[in-house]
């Protein structure tokens, strides 16, 4: 079967990653007919906006995409294209598996957590206003002066729609993948409203899975220690979209960095594949940055397609390169000036030789 994929190159490094994801997806041998879209910065000088219609009509239509990491300018400029893209497609999970490779340089092993983040709401919804514009006034004077003069502001938004969809896709994935516990994180001793109600609704969600799979509850400033001192206790966790986010590149430093940390997000009915990584651009056009988080997401890919033998395959590769160590990017090295480390390009080239070396071993055995 030929699946059609649309694929977004993105910006920064995301260029060089992904036409090396693409040799590695194509070497597993899944036909695949690519439909490339340009996002980010580079297309925006070019016809004016960072995100196309064309972008978002091709993913409606593939129902899959695989996306390299697109720049967001800090405090001023476009909004992120990341955040649009997910919320033009309603993509409500953002699912992030962090799990220990040997071989993988890390302080911990044996880690094994997912971390399933809401994608739609909370401050990532881009309701905000500058300091002395008419809606942060309005909103001044609702707050009765108790929010200074000077202030800008954003609106925190967390949903019953948005935490049960977010919970019930947590608890379902812990009973699909024979995940043991789901653990909500929020900061709802202070955000009793907002994050209040993130428990309230996990609460009664959690109900249902009764016997099956345990539910608990978590402060963030509490998860974090806890992730540092004893990640083995935790399981699946469930998040508002800040919290995920910060604790998605926490998670990804406990399994040796954003160089091996996967993602995916999911809709009802479309899936948008992308490593937790940015855009890295200090190393643009340096072939230099790590092509495991996105090749590692081209592998949820596969499994997203049903193409279980071809990412097991390319999961084997993956795990074959990272266990040698010697054909791997600066940031799996001991030091990152270490010259033996080998760029984007070749890193992918090693997994592909990986991948071919693996079969021709698995036919022999036969
Ligand atoms: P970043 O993830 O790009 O980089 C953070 C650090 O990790 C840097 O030191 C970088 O060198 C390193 N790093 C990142 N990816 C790596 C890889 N594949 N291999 C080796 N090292 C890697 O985060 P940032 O610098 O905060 O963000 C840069 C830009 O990316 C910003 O504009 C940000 O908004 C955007 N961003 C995009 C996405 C996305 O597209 N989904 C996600 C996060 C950040």
């Amino acid at each position: 079967m030929i699946h059609k994929v649309t694929l977004i190159p993105g910006d920064g490094t995301g260029p060089e990653i992904m036409e090396t994801v693409r040799k590695v997806v194509d070497a597993t041998g899944v036909q695949i007919e690519w439909e490339v879209e340009e996002a980010g910065c580079d297309i925006m000088a070019k016809v004016g906006t960072p995100l196309p219609e064309s972008v978002l009509e091709s993913i409606r239509k593939n129902k899959v995409a695989i996306k390299g990491p697109i720049t967001t300018p800090i405090g001023t400029g476009f909004r992120s294209v990341n955040v649009a893209l997910r919320k033009e497609l309603d993509l409500y999970v953002c699912l992030r598996p962090c799990i220990s490779y040997p071989g993988v340089r890390s302080r911990y092993q044996n880690i094994d957590l997912v971390i399933v983040r809401e994608n739609t709401e909370d401050l990532y919804a881009g309701i905000e206003w500058s300091m002395h514009t008419p809606e942060a006034k309005e909103v001044i004077k609702l707050s009765k002066n108790k929010i200074r003069e000077d202030s800008a502001i954003s609106i925190k938004p967390i949903s019953r729609t948005g935490t049960s969809r977010i919970v019930k896709f947590a608890f379902d994935y812990a009973v699909k993948n024979h995940r043991k516990k789901v653990t909500a994180v929020t900061k709802a001793n202070i955000m009793k409203c907002t994050d209040g109600l993130f428990f309230e609704v996990a609460r009664e969600i959690a109900k249902n899975y009764e016997g099956k799979i345990e539910y608990e509850e978590r402060l963030i400033d509490n998860m974090c220690m806890q992730l540092v001192q004893k990640p083995e206790l935790y399981d699946v966790l469930v998040l508002p979209n800040l919290y995920g986010d910060i604790i998605s590149d926490l998670c990804a430093g406990l399994v040796g960095g954003l160089g091996v940390a996967p993602g995916a997000n999911f809709g009802d009915t479309i899936a948008v594949f992308e490593a937790i990584h940015g855009s890295a651009p200090k190393y643009k056009g340096m072939n230099k940055v790590n092509p495991s988080a996105c090749i590692l997401s081209a592998k949820l890919m596969l499994e997203y397609l049903k193409e279980t033998e071809a990412a097991k395959n390319l999961d084997d590769a993956i795990k074959e390169v990272f266990r040698k160590g010697d054909s791997v990017t600066y940031d799996m090295k001991p030091f990152p000036n270490d010259p033996s480390a080998v760029g984007t390009k070749e890193m992918g080239e090693a997994i592909i030789k990986a991948m071919k070396n693996l079969s021709k071993v698995s036919a022999l055995s036969k």
